[in-house]
C-alpha cells in the first residue's frame, strides 16, 4: 500500500507542527501523480498515526491536478489522470507539469477536554 509511505512523511510534518499537542484533523494537498485512493489513504493514515499525536485524526485530501500540454495539438489543461491521452486529439505526446506535490496544508488541534 503506497499510501502508507506518503502518510509517514505527512506524519513527520504533522508532528513537527503539532509539537506534542493532539491533532484532530489534517489537510493534505496531494498531486494527482501520486494516484492516491482516498479510502486507502484514510486507512493508511489511521495505521501510521497510531500512537502519535494524530491518532484518530481525520484526513482531508485536496487533489492537485497535473497540468497537461499536448505537444501534438497544443491543447493545455488540468487532469487528475496523469496517464490519459490528449483529450483534444488523442495523442500520447503530453508534457506533464506538477502533480507530484505532497504538502501538509494545515492541521487542526484537538480542543483539550
Ligand atoms: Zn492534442
Amino acid at each position: 500500500m503506497h499510501e502508507y509511505g506518503l502518510c509517514e512523511s505527512i506524519l513527520e510534518a504533522v508532528e513537527r507542527r503539532a509539537s506534542g499537542r493532539r491533532v484532530a484533523r489534517v489537510r493534505v494537498r496531494v498531486g494527482a501523480l501520486h494516484r492516491v485512493v482516498p479510502p486507502a489513504m484514510d486507512q493508511a493514515f489511521a495505521l501510521a498515526a497510531e500512537g502519535t499525536v494524530a491518532d484518530g485524526a481525520a484526513v482531508d485530501l485536496v487533489t492537485v491536478p497535473v497540468r497537461v500540454s499536448c505537444l501534438a495539438c497544443g491543447h493545455a489543461g488540468d487532469s487528475d489522470d496523469p496517464l490519459s491521452l490528449c483529450p483534444a486529439c488523442g495523442a500520447a505526446e503530453l508534457e506533464l507539469a506538477g502533480g507530484d506535490e505532497l504538502v501538509l496544508e494545515s492541521i487542526q488541534l484537538a480542543t483539550s477536554a
